[in-house]
């Protein structure tokens, strides 16, 4: 039987395999239920393919990531670069929030070089944080969860905010047993790879990915890493719980 669930939840369909897949592969070894969901469906992903097409076949890229934990995917109905935070967006996130009810939440962070990430950001901040309100109607027929989940932004692509500047990492977790799981996640997203190789002439989508990686952990002296920063903030449990989970490989910033 498995145990409890967690949730990684972002916005394009590729987000959560370039920053937290190698943690999420570690927490299915564990034996923790994986549910991965994104936000908008990857609508701008080509320059040829028509806005429905290529979000079906990125959507089905997507669910094939999910799949290699075992997992499940969930589409939350968004559109890329229309993702804003409103109603709808708060409403659509809930529900999935409530759909899992997972105990802990990874999404991204709130400063990231694209601004559907950060609105993405707020919205699963908002909607792990009413969720549990009975009285939010989220506009579909769901239950009201029972519990905080804990509440974790993996690191803004490139590892810096619009300015520049680090954020403010909390732990980063040792993924180098983790990096070819992640790597075959990130793979199934054959429509984003073919065209950037294509593109690029060499495989440049999963180097970025190896790339950022590789920094993250040169910091903690090991092959491979990913950095989180947990919310800590009225609510949310706030003892660093991939440390519990993770052990040696969950090194906190001190
Ligand atoms: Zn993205």
């Amino acid at each position: 039987m498995s145990k409890d669930r967690i949730l990684a939840f972002g916005c394009h369909p590729d987000d959560i395999e370039f920053m937290a897949a190698g943690t999420l592969a570690l927490l299915a070894r564990e034996g923790f239920e994986i549910h991965l969901a994104c936000m908008a469906g990857g609508e701008g992903g080509s320059p040829t393919e028509a806005p429905q097409v290529i979000r079906a076949r990125r959507l089905k890229e997507a669910e094939a990531s999910a799949k290699l934990l075992g997992g499940h995917f969930h589409y939350a109905g968004g559109y890329d670069l229309e993702v804003e935070y409103s109603s709808l967006y708060r409403q659509r996130t809930t529900r999935i929030v409530r759909e899992v009810d997972p105990w802990i939440i990874l999404t991204n962070p709130p400063m990231d070089y694209m601004a559907d990430h950060e609105e993405t950001s707020k919205l699963v901040r908002t909607a792990a944080y009413i969720a549990s309100v009975p009285n939010y109607d989220c506009g579909y027929p769901t239950q009201a969860t029972g519990r905080f989940p804990y509440l974790y932004y993996w690191n803004a692509i490139t590892l810096k905010d619009i300015f520049g500047r680090p954020l403010p990492v909390s732990c980063r977790v040792d993924i180098t047993s983790a990096i070819e799981d992640k790597a075959a996640m990130l793979a199934q997203h054959a429509s984003q790879r073919d065209w950037l190789k294509h593109h690029n002439g060499y495989d440049q989508y999963l180097e970025m990915m190896r790339g950022w990686s590789r920094e993250e952990g040169s910091v903690i002296g090991v092959p491979y890493a990913e950095g989180f920063i947990q919310h800590i903030s009225q609510g949310h449990p706030q003892d660093n719980i991939l440390k519990t989970l993770l052990g040696d490989r969950c090194h906190p910033v001190v």
